[in-house]
């Protein structure tokens, strides 16, 4: 049986007045449910120390360390107190020219460093129009799938670009059958047993309004939240929804 884990990613949003958050969102926790924050580099070891639940990073490098101006180490980020880190968010693969490749490395180091990773795919709105989006997703599925992946350590979120952010949703039924092909892409992957344990995330636009029907659709394990992950008013709804 899979936990359900609701996950926010702040981007580059946050503050340390900001941190203040963290404590609603710690009287928000439900017992039932996994509750995790990605913050910003700067906010990780503040935030870790205050929060009652596990903080990550929205980005390491796979490297361990070197020559990577501005970048941050697994070992870095869970030195500051970091459990996991999302890796392969769309912000990075199309905004910083990130290769499936770069992403499946990203897993790796968190895993050589004991950490949890959010391994995020999406398909881009032509792609969808195109008739494309489970292709282009199982395809990055395959590319950027970690050694060793295990559902002890990995979860993969499914974020269609065209609904970060925008307000625009997939429908339930389109999120069941991507997260369908995704499992079913696993499965054949890693065997049945093991496919069948890694969770699988939706992200993109998700609110209080329609937290209840995606976390309870079929092969939905959680959500990856974004706007609405930034103050507890927000948030909470989507835990208790879980
Ligand atoms: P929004 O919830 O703001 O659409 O962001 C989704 C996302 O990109 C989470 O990683």
């Amino acid at each position: 049986m899979r936990r359900k884990l609701v996950a926010g990613n702040w981007k580059m949003n946050g503050s340390l007045a900001g941190l203040a958050e963290l404590d609603g969102i710690g009287a928000a926790l439900d017992p039932r449910i996994d509750v995790a924050i990605a913050v910003p580099a700067t906010l990780i070891a503040p935030a870790a120390a205050r929060a009652a639940f596990p903080i990550g990073a929205e980005d390491v490098h796979s490297a361990d360390s070197g020559a990577h101006t501005g970048c941050i180490s697994a070992a870095m980020a869970k030195e500051a107190g970091a459990a996991f880190s999302i890796v392969g968010h769309s912000e990075r693969r199309h905004g910083q020219c990130e290769s499936d490749a770069d992403v499946k490395a990203k897993a790796e180091a968190l895993r050589r460093h004991g950490m949890n990773a959010i391994l995020c795919v999406g398909e881009t709105l032509d792609e969808r129009e195109a008739g494309r989006a489970v292709a282009v997703v199982t395809a990055q599925v395959r590319a950027s799938l970690p050694e060793g992946a295990a559902g002890d350590w990995l979860a993969i979120a499914y974020e269609p670009i065209w609904a970060i952010g925008t307000g625009r949703t997939a429908t339930v039924e389109d999120v069941e059958a991507m997260h369908g092909a995704i499992r079913a892409t696993l499965v054949e992957l890693l065997g049945a047993e093991p496919g069948a344990a890694v969770r699988l995330l939706y992200g993109g636009s998700v609110t209080a309004d329609n937290a209840a029907a995606l976390l309870h659709a079929r092969d939905v394990d959680g959500a990856l939240v974004g706007g609405a992950s930034l103050t507890a008013a927000k948030f909470a709804p989507i835990i208790a929804a879980g």
